[in-house]
C-alpha cells in the first residue's frame, strides 16, 4: 500500500516535470533555430505524462490501453515518417481533429457514467465542464476533418446553400440547449446522444462554407479549441497533466488564431458565423498572360539591382527551396541586393515558407515579413514570384466581389518588373484568377518551380561566363 502511495506521489510529481517540459518546448518552438529541440522536449514531456498516468490509474484495463496506444502510434509513426512536406498541413489538421475527438470521447464516457442512476451526485462544475469539453471537442473533431478534406483537395473548398447561416445557427443553438439541459436538468443517455449528434454536425456545417482565405484562421482556431476541450476534460477526470497540456495548447492556439486573424484582416466572429471567404469568384480580368523564356528572365535579373523573391505554396510542391537559395547566392555574388518576402499565410500552414527556407539554409536576415517588405516593392527592380498566387493577388485590395477581398497582400504589383514562376494557368487555394499575372510588367515563366530555378541558375552562369550584356 505504502509502495502504491509512493508510486502515485512520484507520478503526480512527474506531471509537474512534464508541464515544465511542455512550456520550455513551446518556448523553443518560437524560433526555427531551436524548434527541433523544443519538439523533442515536449515529446519527452508527453511520454513522462503518459507513463505517470499508467502509474496513477494502477494500469487497469492494461490490454485495452496498450491496444489503443498501438492503434494510435504505429500507423501515425509510419505515416509521419513518409508524409510529404506539402501534405503536412492536412496531417496536422487531422491529428488536431483526433485530439478534439479524444476529448469529446472522454466527455461522452464521463457523461454516460453520470447518467447511471447509481453513480451518485455530481458537482455542477464537473457536469458543466464535461459538457463544454465534449461540445468543443466534437466541433473541433468534425471541423478539422472537413478542413483536412479541403486541404487534401478531396472536397470543394466552397460549399454554400441558401439559408446556410440561419441553419448553422439553429443547429448550434440546439446543441447548446441540449448541453444546458444535461447540466441543469438531467444527464439522460438519449439526451447525451442527441447532444453529441448536434455538436458533431455543427462542426461540419461550420467548416463547410469556409474557403477563400479564411482556412488558416479556422485551422488555428480548432487547434486552440482542442486544447480547451482537453483541459476541461482533464478537470473532469482530475488529471493534472491533461489540464496543463490542454491549457498550454489552448493559450498558444488562441494567440496564434488572433495573430492569423489580424494578419488576414478577418474578425474571428466573421470567420465563424458568416460565409466570409466563401462564395464569389471575383471580377473577370482583361488582357493576357505574357510568357518569358528562362534566358530572358535571367537577363532581367542580371540587369536588376534589387530583387525580391516571393515564395508560395508552389515552391513547397516543387521542393524548390534549395535551388532558390542557390539562385539567391548567385544573384548576391553578382552584386544584387536580394530579399525574401513572406506572407503570413503563404503555403498551407503558419510558418510554412519560413520552415522551408530555414531548411534550405537561407539566413534569417534575408527574410522579411509582409509589413516590413511591402514598402520596398516600389524600389524593387525585379520580383520573382515562385508558386505564390493568392498572397500576391491585388483583387484582395480592389475587388469587393472577390472571396479574398480585405486580406492584406504582398504588394508585388508595385515592382518595376515581375517574373512569375508557375506550371501553367492553375489557380491558388482560393480558386480565383489573379490580375497580377496579366499586368503589363509581369512575365510568366511556365515551369515546375525547381526546374525553373535550375534554368535561371545556369542561364545566369552563362551570362556571367560570357561577360554579361
Ligand atoms: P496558392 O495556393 O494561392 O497558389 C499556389 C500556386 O502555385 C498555384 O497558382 C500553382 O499554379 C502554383 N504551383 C503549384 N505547384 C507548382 C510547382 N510544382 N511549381 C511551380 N508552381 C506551382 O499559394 P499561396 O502561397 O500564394 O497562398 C496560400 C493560400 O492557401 C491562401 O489562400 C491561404 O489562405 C491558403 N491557406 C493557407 C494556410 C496557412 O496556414 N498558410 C492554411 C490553409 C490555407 P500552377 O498550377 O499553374 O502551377
Amino acid at each position: 500500500m505504502a509502495m502504491q502511495e509512493m508510486l502515485i506521489w512520484i507520478a503526480k510529481a512527474s506531471y509537474f516535470l512534464a508541464a515544465v517540459l511542455f512550456i520550455l518546448g513551446i518556448k523553443r518552438m518560437a524560433s526555427p533555430v531551436t524548434a527541433r529541440k523544443g519538439i523533442i522536449q515536449a515529446g519527452i514531456g508527453m511520454v513522462i505524462a503518459t507513463l505517470a498516468t499508467f502509474a496513477i490509474t494502477g494500469a487497469h484495463n492494461i490490454e485495452l490501453i496498450i491496444a489503443g496506444i498501438a492503434i494510435g502510434v504505429i500507423p501515425t509513426w509510419l505515416w509521419g515518417k513518409k508524409v510529404a512536406m506539402t501534405d503536412m498541413p492536412q496531417m496536422v489538421a487531422l491529428f488536431n481533429g483526433m485530439g478534439g475527438g479524444s476529448a469529446a470521447a472522454i466527455g461522452a464516457g464521463e457523461l454516460l457514467k453520470m447518467s447511471n442512476p447509481n453513480s451518485g451526485e455530481h458537482a455542477l462544475v464537473t457536469v458543466s465542464l464535461a459538457v463544454l469539453g465534449a461540445l468543443i471537442g466534437s466541433v473541433s473533431m468534425t471541423g478539422s476533418i472537413i478542413a483536412w478534406a479541403k486541404l487534401d483537395g478531396l472536397m470543394d473548398k466552397r460549399f454554400n446553400f441558401p439559408g446556410q447561416q440561419v441553419f448553422n445557427f439553429l443547429v448550434f443553438a440546439a446543441a447548446l440547449v441540449a448541453g444546458i439541459a444535461l447540466i441543469a436538468w438531467h444527464v439522460d443517455p438519449r439526451l447525451v446522444v442527441a447532444f453529441f449528434a448536434l455538436a458533431l454536425l455543427f462542426g461540419i456545417l461550420m467548416t463547410l462554407p469556409i474557403g477563400g482565405a479564411d482556412m488558416p484562421v479556422v485551422i488555428s482556431l480548432f487547434n486552440a479549441l482542442t486544447g480547451l476541450a482537453v483541459a476541461f476534460e482533464g478537470y473532469v477526470m482530475q488529471i493534472e497533466a491533461l489540464i496543463i497540456a490542454g491549457t498550454v495548447v489552448g493559450a498558444a492556439g488562441t494567440f496564434l488564431t488572433q495573430l492569423m486573424a489580424k494578419a488576414m484582416n478577418r474578425p474571428i466572429s466573421g470567420v465563424l458565423f458568416s460565409n466570409f471567404g466563401g462564395g464569389g469568384s471575383g471580377e473577370a480580368i482583361a488582357g493576357s498572360q505574357k510568357p518569358i523564356e528562362a534566358s530572358d528572365a535571367a537577363s532581367l535579373l542580371y540587369m536588376a539591382e534589387k530583387v525580391i523573391i516571393v515564395p508560395g505554396y508552389g515552391m513547397a510542391v516543387a521542393q524548390a527551396q534549395h535551388k532558390i537559395w542557390e539562385l539567391t547566392q548567385a544573384l548576391i555574388k553578382a552584386g544584387k541586393e536580394v530579399k525574401f518576402a513572406i506572407h503570413p499565410v503563404a503555403g498551407r500552414m503558419p510558418g510554412h515558407m519560413n520552415v522551408l527556407l530555414a531548411e534550405a539554409g537561407v539566413p534569417y536576415d534575408l527574410i522579411a515579413d509582409m509589413d516590413d517588405i511591402n514598402p520596398e516593392f516600389k524600389t524593387c527592380d525585379v520580383s520573382i514570384v515562385i508558386g505564390a498566387n493568392d498572397v500576391v493577388n491585388p483583387a484582395a485590395k480592389t475587388d469587393k466581389s472577390s472571396p479574398i477581398y480585405g486580406m492584406p497582400i504582398l504588394n508585388v504589383v508595385d515592382s518595376r518588373q515581375t517574373i512569375v514562376i508557375k506550371r501553367g494557368k492553375g489557380t491558388g487555394f482560393a480558386g480565383i484568377e489573379n490580375a497580377l499575372f496579366y499586368a503589363d510588367n509581369t512575365r510568366l515563366l511556365y515551369a515546375d518551380g525547381k526546374e525553373a530555378a535550375n534554368q535561371l541558375i545556369s542561364e545566369l552562369k552563362g551570362i556571367e561566363g560570357g561577360g554579361g550584356h
